[in-house]
């Protein structure tokens, strides 16, 4: 595969579900990826991109920016409060809100300094206890704590359970979303982003159908 036919894919998924054409966006996961794969990309002119650790994006991006301009990097992963900071000056989007502390911690350094990347609130729909995100059954009273903060939230995010059909999880995260009034889900990774299309995903977070498979590490 290549970034090519997964967006072609993309469009595909998009016509099929009756949503406009570039409705959703396609990040692509970088993480842990080597260098000239995602050189080779942005090459084709790719310009938002995922990773899941604050440390290995703060080492990568600065000299992809300077080489290519301005490239738009979202956080997929856990976010610890003493990183937060960094995170905030790094990240054009956050997609891993999910908790308290972290939402009064951001909304404190979003006072501070006048910014605050757009965020996404992780929901653990398969109710995983090795899981981040907050339960379904609690975000309603999470969505308006940090509404009451003056949080930018876009949406909702959820990584559905690997061995249990993750379209369930899709339209739970969906129903939710709809509920609050949230138009933004970030939702559907390479072996399912079609179906999180059809069920209203707005951003899928792609990485090995793009880049190849992962190195183990
Ligand atoms: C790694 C990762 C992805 C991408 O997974 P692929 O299966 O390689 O597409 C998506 N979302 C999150 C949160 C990830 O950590």
């Amino acid at each position: 595969m290549s970034l090519t036919d997964i967006t072609q894919q993309i469009t595909k998924a998009e016509a099929k579900a009756g949503r406009p054409a570039g409705s959703v966006k396609l990040i692509a996961v970088s993480k842990v990826q080597p260098k000239e794969r995602v050189a080779a990309v942005l090459d084709q002119g790719h310009r938002l991109f995922g990773e899941n650790r604050v440390q290995e994006a703060s080492d990568k991006w600065p000299a992809f920016r300077e080489t290519y301009g301005d490239i738009d990097v979202h956080l997929i992963g856990p976010l610890q409060t003493n990183k937060a900071r960094q995170a905030m000056a790094l990240f054009g989007t956050i997609h891993t809100l999910d908790r308290p502390k972290l939402a009064n911690t951001i909304a404190r350094l979003a006072q501070e300094t006048g910014n605050c990347p757009g965020l996404f609130i992780q929901v653990n729909t398969g109710e995983e206890a090795q899981k981040a995100g907050v339960m379904s059954t609690e975000t309603d009273d999470f969505v308006e704590t940090c509404r009451g903060l003056d949080l930018p939230v876009l949406g909702l995010m959820c990584i559905p359970p690997i061995d249990e059909e993750p379209s369930l999880h899709f339209a739970l995260l969906q129903k939710l979303a709809a509920r609050n009034g949230l138009t933004g889900l970030s939702m559907g990774m390479s072996s399912d982003f079609a179906s999180a299309i059809a069920l209203g995903a707005t951003h899928v977070r792609v990485g090995s159908a793009i880049f190849g498979a992962r190195v183990a590490g």
